[in-house]
Order: structure tokens, then sequence, then C-alpha cells
């Protein structure tokens, strides 16, 4: 019987393969029978996810900022209590089963009993055993005929999951799966825009596709469409590597401009520059003829790095070598923006925020992390001493947090040229406008800065407060609601006055059908995905900036996004 399963496509392109259930969430554990002579072996086990646990557990300590370290050392230090394995224990030789089960019964035991308790703060302590407990079961082997997933050879597999977070999908890419697919998630979180940056077919929010799916079956999506599809004729298929060839066939054609100038027609030069999530992905903004890199999200560097803290040398030699591959062409590093789903391990960030987009991430977090943000400062002003590299601090919000960064950057100036270390004085600071305080404030920071890039995927979020990652409301988040357009026309309006170049490097501006808009609002810069940029170049070849400006004054009056959106649809 034919299945057809609707999503959101997010990351657009044809894959077919088989389909593999990914299992990594600790509310999977399954109770299993187990003959008594092999409940010994059990327990071994429950002692080998502990020291497994620990060792997370140490990685992540090692991270973690100051004020947070002592949660994780308490962790670490109930994993030393032999409760947990006595429990378990007696759990399994009174009922034979297996140590995930076992561990999961002692878990729930516990969680009663701190529950019970009359002192309100032993009461939430009920939560740490949790963490601890599900940590100790994400590091054991989930049965032990089960290969563990990093060990699995998923080449060509689709990849189907409750929900990835952006360190899954920074690590699965090394496993060359052919597309992945989500029940929970949105167009905006982090994880679709690393799945375009990886060009890896994509589609989130389809609600319950896991229950019809069964592992290893043959599986087709449509990273654009959003659909899904499972033992259909072959006239479907066909229909679908058709489309594909007609996609390759366009993209081949957009080649030829790739060496000419991107000009509008009436003479105004529109500089096109890419964003890059990893490192690897460098190759493409050479295939696509970028004049540089506008974003350089460096906190996937981390997240690809297993929770281990990277130090100022080995930052330094990331950059230096991006430098060095750009061959002149600018390099904007972006200091690390970790926090909220941007987080290596999300159980673990100590103090669980009760609303991460809303919490400690970006600048606010680096400001209270002093040494990683240090650290990090130190290796961008060093490798700038090889090439033009520019500094972008994310999400500001406050003149305190820029003054703050700023102090920062000098301090970290003066010690290396105690230290002898090479660096350009003059280095280019810019900071990200992705909040509206920001936006509304731009003329400040547009004279106290050297540039300025508006992240809309953030703007969005926080004008119209929405979280992106949440799909429930996804149907919300609107690059055309009037309030967000007005807010990049003032920022692009203050960052021209005041001489400050104003570049987009949210989402928004890797959008073909947005282009149009964006130049009528006066957008000199567009930082995009690789994929998209000759398609952005040969739009601007064809327009007229100046009459779209002309037209995007009556769009920029509208109040309902339904009337700006038949409105962008007409420019030309
Ligand atoms: C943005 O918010 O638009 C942006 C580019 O930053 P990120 O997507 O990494 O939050
Ligand atoms: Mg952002």
């Amino acid at each position: 019987m034919p299945l057809i399963i609707n999503g959101l496509g997010v990351s657009r392109g044809i894959a077919q393969g088989r389909v593999h259930l990914l299992k990594r969430s600790h509310s999977n554990v399954t109770r299993r029978e187990v003959p008594k002579e092999q409940i010994p072996r059990e327990v071994e086990r429950i002692r080998e996810g502990i020291e497994a646990a620990r060792e997370k557990l140490g990685r992540i300590r090692d991270m973690a900022r100051e004020d947070v370290r002592g949660f994780i050392e308490a962790h670490l230090l109930m994993l030393d209590d032999a409760m947990l394995v006595d429990m378990s224990t007696a759990y399994m030789q009174e009922h034979p089963c297996n140590a995930e089960w076992a561990l999961e019964q002692t878990r729930e035991k516990l969680v009663r009993e701190f529950l019970s308790m009359d002192d309100p703060y032993l009461r939430t302590r009920c939560n740490d055993v949790s963490h601890v407990i599900r940590t100790i079961l994400e590091c054991m082997d989930s049965d032990q005929e089960e290969e563990p997933e990093a060990k699995k050879n998923l080449t060509g597999s689709i990849i189907v999951a409750d929900d990835l977070t952006p360190a899954d999908t920074v690590s699965l890419r090394h496993q060359n799966i052919a597309a992945f697919v989500t029940q929970y998630g949105s167009s905006m979180s982090h994880t679709a825009v690393l799945a375009r940056s990886l060009g890896i077919p994509a589609v989130v929010g389809t609600h319950n596709a896991a229950d019809w799916l069964r592992e290893g079956e043959d599986l087709l999506i449509d990273g654009r469409g959003g659909t899904l599809l499972c033992a259909t004729g072959e006239w479907l298929i066909d229909h679908y590597r058709d489309y594909q060839r007609r996609e390759n066939e366009h993209q081949e054609a957009l080649e030829t401009i790739c060496d000419q100038p991107s000009i509008t027609r009436d003479n105004h030069t529109i500089e096109l520059l890419c964003n890059l999530d990893l490192v690897e992905s460098i190759e493409h903004i050479h295939e696509v003829n970028a004049d540089g890199i506008g974003l350089y999200r460096t906190e996937f560097f981390y997240l690809d790095r297993a929770g281990t803290k990277a130090d100022t040398e080995e930052q330094y030699h990331v950059y230096r070598d991006l430098v060095h591959r750009l061959q002149g062409k600018p390099l904007t590093i972006r200091t690390l923006d970790l926090g909220a789903d941007k987080e290596f391990d999300p159980d673990y960030q100590g103090v669980v925020s009760p609303n991460p987009a809303l919490g400690l991430r970006a600048i606010r977090r680096s400001l209270q992390d002093k040494p990683t943000f240090l650290a990090q400062l130190a290796a961008i002003l060093r490798a700038s001493a090889h090439g033009p590299v520019q500094l972008m601090l994310p999400m500001l919000t406050t003149a305190s947090e820029l003054r703050d960064a700023q102090a920062l950057i000098r301090r970290c100036m003066d010690s290396l040229k105690r230290e002898g270390h090479e660096y350009d004085a003059d280095i280019k600071i810019g900071g990200m406008i992705e909040v509206p305080a920001a936006a509304l404030n731009a003329r400040f920071f547009a004279h106290e800065l050297d540039f300025l890039s508006i992240g809309t995927n953030d703007l969005i979020q926080y004008t119209l407060a929405i979280d992106r990652v949440d799909n429930q409301v996804n149907y919300l988040y609107d690059p055309l609601h009037p309030a967000v357009l007005r807010l990049i026309h003032f920022t692009i309006k203050a960052g021209r006055e005041a001489g400050a170049p104003v570049a987009m490097c949210g989402e928004m501006a890797s959008n073909p059908s947005l282009t149009r808009l964006l130049l009528g609002l006066g957008l000199r810069e567009f930082s995009v995905s690789p994929t998209v940029l000759l398609e952005i170049k040969q739009i601007i070849r064809l327009s007229s900036m100046e009459r779209l400006k002309e037209r995007c004054k009556k769009i920029l009056m509208c109040s309902d996004s339904g009337e700006v959106s038949d409105m962008v649809a007409r420019l030309h």
C-alpha cells in the first residue's frame, strides 16, 4: 500500500534511501527478560555505563561556565553513589531483566522518594537524579545486540527521528546520510539551517512519520515540497527524478554567471557573501565565486568536538587556515553563539533555563564566561594578522554589552602585544542586529561599530514572539510581517546615515523570492547559503534598485502581511 506523508520541506533536494529510525530518547527503554545467570553481566553493563557517563560529564564540566560547574560536580558525585548499582541489582535479582529497565525502575523509585519529601529544596533534587540516570542510559549500548549509532554504517540512509539537535546533525554528517526527516522541528531551527548549508535534503514537522515507517524500507523524500513517499509506483518516482534532473539543469545554467559581476541594471554593486557553518564547506564558496564569508558560525566547530573546549591555539589554526583558503577575500568570524538549541548537551546547561531562546545565549553567555570569550578573541585577532578578518558580535541588545565586549577586545589586544603576537589593530568590529531592541537602537550601534549584519532568523523570532524551533507556532514565522520589514528598513537606513555597511546574514537573504524586496529596502550586502548564491545573483543582475526602492515605499506602509506578500510577488 503506497504511503505519502507530508511535512515541512526545509532543505531542498530529492533523496532516495533506506529508512533508519534513530532512537536517541531514553524514554524508549524497554523490558527484556534475562536469564538469572546473565545478571552479573547486566550489573557489569551498568558499571560500564556509569564509567562512560563519568567521562561524558567530565568533558561537559570542563566546557561549562564557572558558575554552573558546581551542578555538574554534584552530578558526578551522584555517579559515585553505590546506591544506583545496588538498587538496580536488587531489582534485577527479584525480576530478572535487562540493565536499562532496572535502571529506569531505580530512577522512577528515587524520583518518587524525592517528590514525597517535605523540604522543597530536596524535592527539586529529583531532576538531578533523573538527569544522572538518563545520562547513564544514553551512555550504555541500548541493547547488547544493537550497535551504537556512531558505529553504524548509515551511508545512503534516510534518518527518521523525533527531533535532532544541531549537535546530532553535525555528527551525522560524517556518516554520509542521504537525508533526514524529523517529527518535530521548524524551518528556522539551527538544525534546518545546517541541513541547508550541508546540502542534505530534509523534511521536518512530519508529526508521526516514525510510527508509519519501518527500519530498512525504501523511502523517497522531496526536501523542497516536504513530501515522503513510501512504496509508491515507479511512475511517481520517475516524476521526482525528472524534477531533480530539471533542477540540476537549472543549476548548471546558472553557473554561466559565476564570473559575472553582481551588479544591478542601474549599476549598483551588491556584495554577495556566503554563510559558513562548517570549515569543510569552504570549497563551495569558491565554486560560486562569492565575495567572501559574511558569517562564520564558530559555535558549530565547538559542537563538532564532542563537548570539549577549544583553546586559543587550536581556534587560531582553524581561523588562519580559513583566511589562507579565502585568498584575500574577507572572513567575518562571529564569536560563539552557544545556548538555546545550540547546546552540546541540552540536558546539561547546568541551570536549566525556563526559556532558552530568551536565556543566556550568544554575547550574554560570552560576557559571563570571560575565559572562553577571551580565548576566542585572541584566536580571531591573531588570525587577522594573516588577511582580512572581521569580528562580529552576536545578539547585541544593550549599549553596555557592546561596551563590555569592546573593553575585552582592547584587553585582549594589549595582552597579545605584550606576548609579541601580531594582529590587525584596525580590525573591523561589527555586530548582529537580531533583537528588536537593537534594531530600534540601530543608530547607536551603527555609530559605535564598523558594520552591522541583520540576523533575520532571530529578529523574526523575537519580534513576533515565537520560538523558532517550536513547530507548533511555526505557522506564525513570517518574514513579511510589516513590523519585521520596518525594523530591517530602519536598520539599513541607520547604517547608511552613520556610514556603517549593513549586511544581512539571516535566511531571508537566502530566499530568492525576497531578493527584490531586500534590494528595495536598500540592502547592498547579502550573506547567503552557497546553494542559492547564483540564483540570487541572477535576480540582482535583472533588477533595478532605484525602481525597487520606489515600489517598496508602498510595501512599508502596509499593515497586513497578506497584502505585503501580494505586492512582493508582483515586484520586478
Ligand atoms: C540569525 O539569527 O539570522 C542568524 C544568522 O544567526 P543564527 O541563525 O545562527 O542564530
Ligand atoms: Mg541569530
